[in-house]
């Protein structure tokens, strides 16, 4: 097949396969920017061989420095991106073979390079290689090949030029001018996804802008004149605007520009990760052949997302695929059934967010469809999908390009749990497409008694659907800890493990497994023995589950009879309804960031009081510690004006955000001073590094009280999550009225190592001795002005623990709810004094390790319960 020669229409053209291997929708590749079209449409190629080869004549108008990606040009001017791999640009050039010159004239099927294909299979996130018609070409694409193999020459897309194409190019905006320079802050320079980004930055900008540098100059919205810059990190370059939004528009290239985001050049707005870690396992794993089945005996490791153990039976739980085809029956036929199928699922979805059933679990379903809800009309969504139907698409084409575009987006977002929104989008776009066909919901499958149930990503509305009652154990290859499923097995008390990779799919039928959610492992055949003695575990375990929650109710005391209050950390009020049925006697932790997540705008204050309202009155009166927004660091919040950050965990965050926007403080202090009783609350200032910012904050919450006419005081208090706090404790309880110590941000800081590391995560041990003295300091410092200090942090919620946090003077622990039966039963077994003989032992070991040891001797047969 021969490039324009061929063509069936006057202007069309025909592209061939310019690889061997598999062709996969676009949306396959583990990579936001291309899966989300950002560069333009396209397909994408499992290589399984390393020769590329021109998909149609043309000039081959650009080899990327680093030889991983070439853009040919038809006659016609129709630009085709091929981009070997993904992440490829950091080999930096190595592996890959150039056999045609830049600038060379090539015919269809002539090799244009070689690549080591091992190498990049080691070394690069994915082989997946998008072929793409760049957006700004004036070319669309009328029929693809994929979910297919395709041998180099194979047809693999026929093109048509866009009727708009004239409209598309770019015309010297009249109007006022803006120049600025800015320094190219990416770390391989403009290559294929920062070009992406800087284009899309001007979206919805009426202004003509160009780059330039060394005598060149660019178009700004032509990714590829981007990439022809050949900017390298470092290199300053001129922005020129002219336009309505010139001004505008060089603000926010200078901006993405600037960013110095490694590898994947997100704007800073977004503060996005490497693009490619940030791809779901589940999507890195597609492009990995399949496993061999793992044997017996073997260990699958994987992250916990519900702590617990697990004995079963494999069986595997498939996503319904739901087949659709691109061309639609008419714009009005798809429109009626897209709204008809929309309809439907907004009718289930009602019913199921005003179901209120029993347990933490049917309430934490219904919330999360009362979430879906919202999403169902996301008016952007719909405006998409409204779109593409409009273009001749089919609903369902339509409504799975509009969802997989915003997970896309999604991805790229540095907030974990923003990311892991995606199973809610993919969730929703399984339901819809369901209804279209009028399958309605996917029938929830018979479940043998304790199945493991495996699945690639499990969505929420799969999970609602089983009959937990038959549920052992959750294992999925993709997924993360804080997923909405992960939210609802844990409140369900199911085990689960997440993200233990595409092997875990490679699980025979019916095999026994041990899901041991607590060690992190899935055990595949495990031997008799140990199925025996995780079966005797699970036994004991729930007999003294039933006896520690009969006794939880009760008020917490040492063996010798010394109070100590065990609270729960919530954020939600069904969360804090569960805590109090497990025996919580109050909240120490309400972080208020989940009511300034996932919207474009803060909540005023009325909605912030209704919700710490509803949490207070979940809570029937017992004490409710309300911590002023913690964004920044590892809780960004977009619509905040925070400025690019090369280190966002040093940043402005906690008490800084809070203090660097007043009206934010203002509004969130006056909500908390509405709720009544006003004596149940308690303020809690997070990231607190010095007194004066106590005294900045006690300063406004007096002004407020005075214009609110309120005689009666809120205490405030300071969280410990700082060396420098820790170390100065002595001077903040001379302005706070109480402490707690947040042991993860605490831990981070002391031992210099990122809370969301994941290779130092079996290091960032908050039994570390360094942080155990910084504890002690700090319950030191509350001791001798009488004041109250509690752990809010994850340390809390270890049982393991908190024998050794009494010892070091600790009055109050704050905990995941579901732990509390166990904590108050452990507290229970000691005295005082014991504790404080194993906290000055613990203070004088030499790591984490020795102090974990020292806690098991201690708590003797009882450790064997608390791991
Ligand atoms: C902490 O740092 O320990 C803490 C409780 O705050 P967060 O986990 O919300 O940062
Ligand atoms: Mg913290």
């Amino acid at each position: 097949m021969s490039g324009d020669t061929t063509a069936r229409e006057p202007g069309a053209i025909a592209l061939a396969a310019p690889l061997e291997g598999w062709s996969t929708p676009l949306e396959e590749a583990p990579d936001a920017v291309f899966a989300g079209r950002m560069l333009g449409d396209g397909v994408a190629i499992d290589p399984t061989a390393g020769t590329l080869h021109a998909p149609c004549d043309g000039e081959l108008m650009l080899i990327a420095p680093t030889r991983h990606a070439v853009t040919l040009r038809t006659a016609s001017g129709c630009q085709i991106l091929m981009h070997v791999g993904i992440d490829t640009v950091s080999l930096g050039g190595e592996g890959f073979t150039v056999a045609a010159a830049q600038g060379a004239r090539v015919r269809t099927g002539e090799v244009l390079l070689t690549f080591d294909l091992d190498l990049l299979a080691r070394r690069a996130p994915s082989l997946l290689t998008p072929v793409i018609i760049t957006a700004d070409s004036g070319f669309r694409i009328v029929r693809r090949v994929d979910g297919r193999e395709v041998k180099p020459g194979d047809p693999l897309m026929d093109l048509a030029p866009e009727a708009s194409a004239a409209a598309a190019v770019a015309v010297a905006a009249p109007g006022p001018g803006a120049v600025q320079r800015a320094t190219v802050g990416f770390e391989h320079g403009i290559h294929a996804r920062p070009a992406a980004l800087l284009a899309a930055s001007l979206r919805n900008l009426a202004a003509d802008v160009r780059l330039a540098l060394r005598g060149r100059e660019a178009n700004a919205r032509s990714t590829v004149a981007l990439m022809a810059l050949g900017a390298q990190h470092g290199d300053e370059i001129e922005i020129r605007a002219t336009g309505p939004d010139a001004a505008l528009a060089v603000s926010a290239l200078a901006a993405v520009l600037g960013a110095a985001a490694p590898r994947s050049g997100a704007p800073a707005a977004v503060r996005a990760p490497p693009v490619a870690a940030a791809a779901p396992p589940a999507m890195v794993a597609a492009a990995v052949s399949a496993h061999a089945a793992p044997a017996p005996g073997d260990e699958l490791a994987g992250v916990i997302a519900s702590r617990g153990l697990g004995v079963g039976r494999a069986f595997h739980l498939r996503r319904p695929e739901v087949a659709v085809s691109e061309a639609g029956a008419g714009v009005a036929h798809e429109t009626a059934a897209f709204d008809r199928a929309r309809a439907a699922v907004h009718a289930r979805l009602e019913r199921r967010a005003a179901e209120t059933g029993e347990g933490a679990g049917a309430r934490a379903a219904g919330e999360i469809a009362a979430a879906h809800l919202e999403l169902l009309e996301d008016p952007e969504l719909l405006a998409a999908a409204r779109v593409s139907i409009a273009q001749g698409r089919s609903a369902g084409f339509a409504w799975r390009g509009a969802v997989r575009a915003a997970a896309a987006t999604l991805r790229t977002l540095s907030d974990p749990r923003l990311r892991e929104r995606v199973d809610d989008l993919l969730d929703l776009e399984t339901q819809v497409l369901l209804a279209l066909t009028g399958a309605g919901t996917a029938a929830a499958p018979e479940l043998p008694a304790n199945s493991i149930v495996i699945a690639r990503e499990l969505l929420p509305s799969q999970l609602v659907a089983l009959d937990a009652a038959r549920v052992a154990g959750l294992a999925t290859a993709a997924g993360g800890a804080t997923s909405h499923v992960s939210i609802i097995a844990a409140a369900m008390e199911i085990p689960a493990l997440v993200a233990l990779g595409s092997a875990v799919l490679a699980v025979r039928e019916g095999v026994e497994l041990v899901l041991d959610a607590e060690r992190g492992v899935l055990e595949v055949g495990p031997p008799p023995a140990r199925l025996t003695a995780v079966r005797a575990t699970l036994a004991a375990r729930r007999e003294r589950l039933a006896t520690e929650r009969a006794a939880a109710q009760r008020e917490s005391r040492t063996a010798d009879g010394m109070r100590i209050e065990v609270f729960a950390n919530v954020g939600s009020a069904a969360e804090a309804e569960a805590a109090v049925r497990n025996g919580a006697e109050g909240c120490g932790l309400l972080r208020t960031e989940f009511l300034f997540l996932e919207r474009d705008s803060p909540p005023d204050e009325a909605e912030q009081r209704a919700a710490y309202q509803k949490i207070a009155d979940a809570l029937g009166g017992r004490p409710l510690t309300i911590r002023t927004l913690d964004a920044g660091g590892d809780k960004p919040i977009a619509y905040l004006p925070q400025p690019p950050e090369e280190n966002p965990a040093l940043g402005l965050r906690g008490v800084r955000t809070s203090l660097a926007n007043p009206p934010l403080l203002r509004t969130q202090l006056r909500a908390i001073l509405g709720v009544r009783p006003l004596e149940q609350c308690r303020i809690l200032l997070p990231m607190i590094t010095e007194a004066a910012e106590v005294q900045a904050v006690r300063a406004v919450l007096d002004e407020l009280r005075a214009e609110l006419g309120l005689r009666q005081t809120i205490e405030l208090g300071v969280m410990i999550e700082t060396p420098a706090s820790a170390v100065l404790a002595d001077r903040l309880v001379a302005v706070a009225d109480f402490l707690s110590i947040g042991t993860n941000d605490l831990t981070q800081y002391t031992l210099a190592m990122d809370r969301g590391h994941p290779q130092l995560a079996p290091r960032l041990d908050a039994l570390h001795p360094a942080v155990l003295r910084l504890i002690e300091a700090a319950a030191h410092a509350a001791a001798g002005r009488g004041r109250m200090v509690a752990v809010c942090g994850g340390l809390a919620s270890e049982p393991l623990a908190a024998p050794l946090l009494v010892g070091l003077g600790v009055h109050e622990l704050s905990a995941v709810g579901a732990v509390i039966p166990q904590l108050k039963a452990c507290l229970s077994r000691v005295t005082v004094a014991e504790c404080r003989a194993l906290a000055q032992q613990a203070l004088a070991a030499p790591d984490s390790a020795a102090v974990r040891a020292l806690a098991r001797r201690a708590l003797g047969e009882g450790a064997e319960v608390l791991r």
